[in-house]
């Protein structure tokens, strides 16, 4: 073998290998194990949509066919649904791929974009995979702090990821404290309201931002039907000034939305009811697995997601790697934080009244070992 020659393979372009990849939540549990919960990737325990099920299966027969590049009826769908201008859409696969076009599209290397200590991991590798640089600022009691995404605001500073409610976390900014921070950050700074578990909120002070995304220049909402039922499908979807709409269009896949995607998430959005019966779901048991944990003993972060952060004791016997473990042995699949600043927290997607009612009794035993 010619040394010279092994030496002059491809090599990734600086920073590329500095890039920490994205770990998906776990899905399998050990051989032997009865049942498997999934409780890790914040999916909707009622499953897809029975309508969207039926849409997918439809299309089947028709996958020769290239899909609309623009996917026209599901941006109309969306715009009828939530009183928007189709024109002001773009629809993605997953709304990650949205993100991760937002960031190629503004910055150049060296720009420097705002995450949260806690924000969505995403961010972070969609700008780095940009040549961009993340300047990540303190939370206050978990939470975004305005504040402090101003403080760290720079003349290189070119965009703001904001994760409301974010995840892990399940934190949320009422919409006032997202008005306060949209109105100093400098006109050609990009907010990005990530807003993936809108349909869970249930505040009077929350707003997804689809006023100030359809009002200001430089902020745009994006949204995902994956929370929603159809994780796998990969839906995701973004509502910003025509200007935006214009540049990412420029650079993002042709189809970048597929044919059963589409016809999934066009039944999906009309099925306003499943829609509401995943969000009562969600609401009736966030309400009782926060009382429930509490009453164990251990500190719930106060969340409006559809998903729960569990801090664990200090000793090791109880800690969040031993209870990982445990709960992984009687099949219910949590998700590990550590690389989101949570070394000894789990977090547990709100499941099943089986599920949820599986874990807690698995967590009192446990804690009790
Ligand atoms: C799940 C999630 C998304 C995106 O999910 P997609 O499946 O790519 O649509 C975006 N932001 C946050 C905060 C999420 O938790």
């Amino acid at each position: 073998m010619d040394k010279t020659a092994d030496k002059a393979r491809p090599t990734p372009r600086a920073g590329i290998m500095e890039i920490e990849a994205y770990v998906p939540g776990k899905s399998t549990a050990p051989a032997g194990v009865a049942k498997v919960h999934k409780l890790s990737s914040n999916e909707n325990p009622l499953g897809p949509s029975p309508k969207a099920i039926e849409a997918a299966r439809e299309v089947a027969s028709k996958l020769d066919v290239y899909p609309d590049g623009t996917a026209r009826r599901l941006r109309e769908a969306i715009g009828e649904v939530h009183g928007l201008n189709a024109a002001n859409i773009i629809c993605s696969n997953g709304s990650d791929e949205i993100l991760g076009l937002l960031a190629q599209t503004y910055l150049a290397p060296g720009d420097e974009a705002i995450i949260t200590e806690h924000a969505f991991m995403i961010y972070k590798i969609y700008i780095q995979s940009a040549g961009g640089k993340p300047v990540t600022v303190k939370e206050t009691d978990e939470r975004a702090d305005v504040d402090a995404i101003l403080a760290a605001v720079t003349p290189r500073t070119k965009i703001v990821f904001l994760a409301n409610p974010n995840n892990p976390t399940g934190t949320y900014l009422p919409f006032q404290e997202v008005r306060r921070l949209h109105a100093a950050l400098p006109g050609n700074v990009l907010l990005v309201l990530d807003a993936a578990y809108a349909e869970y909120v249930r505040r009077n002070d929350y707003e997804a931002g689809i006023e100030l995304a359809g009002s200001a220049q430089n902020v745009v909402m994006t949204r995902t039907f994956s929370k929603l039922g159809l994780g796998g499908a990969r839906i995701g979807w973004m509502y910003g000034p025509l200007h935006i709409v214009d540049a990412i269009n420029r650079i993002r896949g042709p189809f970048n939305v597929n044919a059963t995607a589409i016809e999934a998430g066009i039944a999906a959005i009309r099925d306003r009811a499943h829609v509401e019966r995943s969000s009562l779901h969600n609401e009736t048991w966030l309400i009782w697995l926060n009382e429930q944990l509490t009453k164990l003993g251990l500190r719930v972060t106060p969340s409006v997601g559809n998903f729960v952060l569990i801090h664990f004791p200090e000793d090791k016997k109880h800690s969040a790697e031993a209870a990982d473990d445990y709960l992984t042995q009687r099949g219910y699949i949590l998700r590990r934080v550590t690389g989101y600043g949570f070394p000894n927290a789990l977090r547990m997607s709100v499941g099943t009244e089986e599920a949820n009612r599986g874990v807690i009794d698995a967590l009192t035993t446990f804690l009790k070992s």
